[in-house]
């Protein structure tokens, strides 16, 4: 039995920008983001067959990790309180636990249900050691895991579902990387004169080899020029950037994944990196639950804010 969430798709919004018809290009954002405005984009996609397969194996915890701004916790407590699974979030950094309330995707999970245990960074490091994982077990009881960032196998599964058949003329399929998993899904469902692009949110070079474990197709690369120095980093170019896009496209996007995305894409239109006439399709992976919790820090820099 499906959840009755589950089962919609992304709509395809075509990009109007000058930039575009000048290179004589088709630019169109699958908007994964409007799938939901809390559990959105990838990870809907992520939850879907993790849900059931938790249900079939009589489990009524979901115990999964994340950062302080992770749109996977925020997704995890709103699937736990729709589909009454129990949900208890490890939070990286101990120093959380005096001053959660001030975040806004922690407070909002916890209204969600979710409890937190607040763990040191070194601990949140061995969030995959098998000793670990016991003590969690003695902790919290027989509880179904969810890894970092929502990916394993039926989460990737899951991801195979974003593309349709409205996307088969499609020639470049661009998607933000995080831990590969939703590009895995992308590339497993791909078509083989289509080729698939990865811009990857952080710096790092596990990646590859991480897709791989999930793919065995070869119709992808892995763009690392437009992370911004990081994971979570952003900059003034990237903010305006985000700003500009939302004014000129109506379509919001975040400041981890989305705007790096669509920054890079229009950033290789501008040197010619696609032929004349290609058609790109950019998966707005969500995320913009995030925009919030970004916008405190910019304000606590006097940087200029992600306008809403
Ligand atoms: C988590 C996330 C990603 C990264 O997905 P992976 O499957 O981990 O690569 C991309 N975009 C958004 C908005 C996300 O929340």
């Amino acid at each position: 039995m499906e959840p009755k969430a589950f089962g919609v798709q992304g709509i395809n919004q075509e990009v109007n920008l000058s930039i575009l018809r000048e290179k004589r290009l088709t630019l169109v954002v699958k908007r994964e983001d409007l799938l939901h405005p809390y559990i959105s984009g990838n990870k809907y996609r992520k939850f879907k067959y993790n849900i059931l397969e938790a249900k079939q194996r009589g489990l009524d915890t979901i115990l999964t990790f994340g950062g302080a701004y992770s749109n996977h916790i925020a997704a995890t407590a709103y699937a736990g309180n729709l589909y009454g699974i129990r949900t208890i979030g490890l939070i990286r950094g101990e120093e959380l636990a005096q001053n959660w309330k001030l975040n806004p995707t922690l407070l909002r999970a916890h209204s969600h249900g979710m409890e937190f245990k607040f763990i040191s960074r070194e601990a949140y490091r061995r969030k995959t050691d098998t000793s670990f994982l016991e003590l969690l077990k003695k902790e919290f009881g027989n509880c179904y895991l969810i890894p970092e960032g929502g990916t394993n196998l039926l989460a990737v599964k899951g991801c195979e579902e974003i593309l349709t058949a409205q996307d088969r003329d499609f020639n470049i399929l661009c998607s933000s990387v995080g831990t590969g998993g939703t590009l895995a899904g992308i590339i497993n469902s791909s078509l083989n004169h289509q080729s698939i692009i990865g811009f990857p949110a952080l710096k790092g070079d596990f990646l590859r080899k991480d897709i791989r474990n999930f793919t065995a197709k070869e119709n992808w690369e892995i763009n690392t020029d437009y992370h911004f120095g990081g994971y979570a980093k952003v900059s003034e170019t990237l903010i305006d950037f985000i700003n500009y896009f939302k004014e000129s496209t109506n379509i919001p996007t975040d400041p981890i994944y989305t705007g790096k995305l669509l920054y890079g894409i229009l950033d290789l239109v501008k040197n010619d990196y696609f032929k004349p006439g290609t058609k790109i399709l950019a998966i707005h992976s969500g995320g913009l639950q995030g925009i919030a919790g970004m916008n405190l820090v910019l304000k606590r820099k006097n940087l200029p804010l992600i306008k809403v």
